[in-house]
């Protein structure tokens, strides 16, 4: 018999999001920490019993979380930093204190880092370690689950995150001597894994699932003593051990993975498909049973049955029904919770995706099929798979051939503007008549209260798109004003029209779909809500153009327009799976390079094409890099280069850790980029002035993240140092982000501040 497995579920309940709304309540004082306690408890129980429902045989448990499944661990393994001990509060409000800072009652602790996991939109919380982290088991999460899941009559199979994982995602705490390595302390940390791994035997657990995602990175190729050592003393004491990894391949880690002494392996065939036939021949001569992640985690396109039975056949064909399970090729946290919340797409449309719950009872079919079912409803589900990827293939050769034939038959002249910047620079400094140290802004200015419910009044009908029109030009208006009063150089138009960033693009763009409930978790308690691409993407008009030019009418100081780049509108959407990332990157970028030619054709002087998901989607594995680096360039600069040299371009990214993509930051050719920098000190401008950084550059002088008001003179030394650095011809004066999260008090008294700032730096240098 084949069985059938699910790694992880959402956590945020039913198009209801309970957990969420419970969580912030709790956090708001509205409920007691017992009701957030009942609450989660019915969302656990429902997802236990509705996987079990779908015919999964392994169903997941104590990968729940209230926050993030690794500020859980810290919290169990007693990783708790210094600065949240002491400070009289529950073990839950220590837990939420980490997770996002707290505030209150004469505490004042911020939150914890926050890391991008793996390759995923998903945030964990990073943990802490020193000489000094003292592990113990302050509570078994994955006991106690499992009871719980047990008393609703579901036996699970338990998640655990791996020492290993755990440590390598870590970081040396601020108390940490210097060079010390979190990895070091793997010796003091195993008895409590055996700890936690003899109990979850006891309580009855046959399986665990242990995640070990590291494995698919290549700084995991120097941990193979490590993972021996470790699963070697795990093993014995525990129940079976799942080892378990995702998003990428193991490559040559495998040849030590495939001796460790444990019972079953998970790969990702999703993310990872070539990897199956080296898996298959490396655990063929040991006992080890093979998870295979046919069913993806990380889309919501349903499953090709024929393609996954062909791929599980394989392995049954080399190892044998017993030692093949079918699984989700990752935890489904990375999905919305069930296509059943979406009433507003069409039937077509919601033949093509299955959403979490839909793929649980994708893996209990395939692991059917495969195990030879003869139950009539077995074969429903597969005809019906079968007729459903058949109509998808269908709709997937209607491609718009006027786009696939514009995106072959582009040029590398194409990519490149008309000359070379320091020629550029010239011409705009003449076009644009801006003053030395320019200021401006990252686009968007405060997202009022009023300015959501005018949205939403529009969407529920209650005010008609004429005043919904008039209300957004009222808004920016005002912020034109407001620029003008304060003193700012290059303006911006303010985005109070866009309910997002890549929404607001997926709305007008061909090739889009929209849901109402597929949420997907962020971090903590945000989630967002992908749009989804399905087919050849292009414009079907201009997209901005009304809106940078009224913003123009008003003002005789430049207005810059605002765009949202193809890489980030790609990766912040649910891509297609049946043509390459590339693809759909150079389609988005081409209907975007219309959008800037005809913001220049309308007076705009600049245009603003953000890019700040570049970077996440770069792949796990470094020898992917140059492949994809190639090809999110090439599209920003297709999106970009279709101008004359007199229009001045500028890209937005919010982070700063450029070191490793120097090069592809430079290729881009921006005229002006924007960056983080005020939280990194100036660390990046010194690998700008190492690498010979000829464009622009403006270094956010204060941090947009919080709502503290930067004082003029730190605006000041800010600018100091980074004169220091970078020569002053280059160097323009904004803040680190858009302004959208903050309040107009704060934005107006930094903003009075930082163009105080540039007058100093004109007159000192
Ligand atoms: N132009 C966008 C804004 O100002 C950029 C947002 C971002 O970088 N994430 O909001
Ligand atoms: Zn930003």
């Amino acid at each position: 018999m084949v069985a059938s497995s699910v790694l992880g579920f959402p956590r945020i309940g039913s198009a209801n999001r309970e957990v969420k709304k419970a969580v912030e309540a709790y956090w708001a004082g509205k409920i007691s920490a017992d009701a957030l306690t009942k609450a989660a408890a019915e969302v656990k129980k429902t997802s236990w019993i509705n996987v079990k429902a779908k015919g999964v045989d392994f169903v997941p448990s104590g990968e729940f979380s209230l926050y993030d499944h690794v500020l859980d661990h810290s919290a169990a393994f007693n990783v708790i930093p210094t600065r949240y001990v002491g400070l009289g509060l529950s073990p839950l409000d220590v837990y939420f204190a980490m997770g996002r800072g707290r505030q209150s009652e004469g505490v004042d602790v911020p939150a914890s880092e926050m890391k991008k996991w793996f390759d995923s939109n998903y945030h964990f919380v990073v943990p802490e370690f020193s000489d000094e982290t003292d592990f113990k088991l302050n509570f078994n999460k994955a006991v106690e689950e499992f009871k719980e899941a047990q008393a609703a009559g579901v036996t699970t199979r338990p998640v655990v995150l791996g020492p290993i994982s755990f440590l390598v995602l870590g970081k040396p705490s601020k108390e940490a001597k210097p060079g010390f390595q979190p990895i070091s302390l793997l010796p003091k940390l195993l008895p409590v894994y055996k700890t936690l791994l003899a109990d979850l035997k006891v309580a009855g657990a046959e399986w665990v699932q242990i995640d070990e995602p590291v494995l698919v990175l290549d700084t995991a190729a120097s941990l193979g003593k490590q993972f021996s050592s470790a699963y070697a003393e795990l093993a014995p004491v525990s129940p079976k051990i799942l080892l378990t990894t995702y998003f990428s391949r193991l490559d040559s880690n495998l040849t030590y993975v495939a001796k460790l002494p444990v019972a079953g392996l998970h790969i990702d065939l999703d993310r990872a498909p070539g990897q199956l036939d080296e898996v298959i021949a490396a655990v063929k001569p040991t006992s080890i049973v093979l998870s295979l992640g046919l069913v993806s985690g990380r889309n919501i396109w349903k499953t090709d049955f024929a393609a996954a039975i062909k791929s599980g056949q394989k392995a049954i064909d080399a190892l044998g029904q017993d030692r093949v399970v079918v699984a989700t090729s990752s935890s489904l946290l990375h999905t919305p919770v069930t296509l059943a919340s979406e009433t507003k797409l069409t039937p077509e449309q919601k033949d093509w995706f299955s959403f979490a719950l839909e793929k649980a009872g994708e893996v209990a079919t395939i692991a059917a099929v495969l195990s030879g079912s003869q139950d009539a409803k077995v074969a429903a589900a597969l005809e019906e798979n079968t007729a459903s990827i058949a109509k998808r293939r269908a709709f997937e050769a209607n491609s718009d051939d006027a786009v696939r034939k514009r995106v072959a038959a582009v040029t590398p002249e194409q990519l490149e503007r008309q000359s070379p910047f320091a020629v550029r620079k010239e011409i705009q400094a003449k076009h644009l008549n801006l003053p030395k140290f320019p200021t401006t802004t990252i686009g968007s200015f405060p997202q009022t209260k009023e300015i959501r419910q005018a949205r939403a009044k529009l969407g529920k009908g209650e005010i008609t798109e004429e005043e919904y029109e008039e209300f957004i030009k009222k808004e920016v208006e005002t912020v034109v004003r407001f620029q003008e009063r304060i003193g700012l150089d290059l303006l911006v138009h303010g985005e109070p029209e866009r309910n997002d960033m890549v929404q607001y693009f997926g709305e007008q763009l061909h090739g889009f779909v929209f849901t109402q409930n597929a949420w997907v978790q962020s971090y903590g308690s945000r989630y967002v809500r992908p749009p989804i691409i399905v087919s050849d993407v292009s414009r079907s008009g201009p997209m901005t153009v009304k809106w940078s030019s009224y913003a123009q009418s008003l003002t005789k100081l430049p207005m810059k327009g605002m765009l949202t780049g193809p890489v980030t509108i790609l990766n912040w959407s649910f891509p297609r799976a049946d043509v390459s990332r590339e693809l759909q990157s150079k389609q988005l970028a081409l209907a975007l390079r219309d959008e800037v030619i005809d913001l220049e054709k309308a007076g705009i002087s600049a245009i603003q094409v953000d890019e700040p998901a570049i970077r996440e989607g770069l792949p796990l594995r470094r020898s992917d890099w140059d492949a994809y680096l190639k090809w999110a360039v090439d599209s920003f600069k297709l999106s970009t280069a279709g101008v004359t040299d007199q229009l001045q371009t500028h890209s937005h990214f919010c982070y700063s850790d450029f070191d490793d993509i120097f090069p592809s930051i430079q290729r881009l050719d921006a005229d002006v980029i924007s960056i983080e920098a005020s939280k990194s000190d100036m660390k990046l401008l010194n690998t700008f002035k190492q690498y010979g950084y000829s464009n622009q550059i403006g270094p956010g002088v204060y941090d947009i993240h919080s709502p503290r008001v930067p004082g003029s003179q730190e605006i000041k030394d800010r600018l100091k140092s980074m004169l220091d650095i970078l020569p002053d011809s280059l160097l323009f004066v904004n803040p680190d982000c858009g302004l959208k999260t903050r309040g107009w008090k704060e934005t107006e008294a930094s903003l009075v501040n930082l163009v105080e700032g540039a007058k100093w730096a004109r007159e000192n240098y």
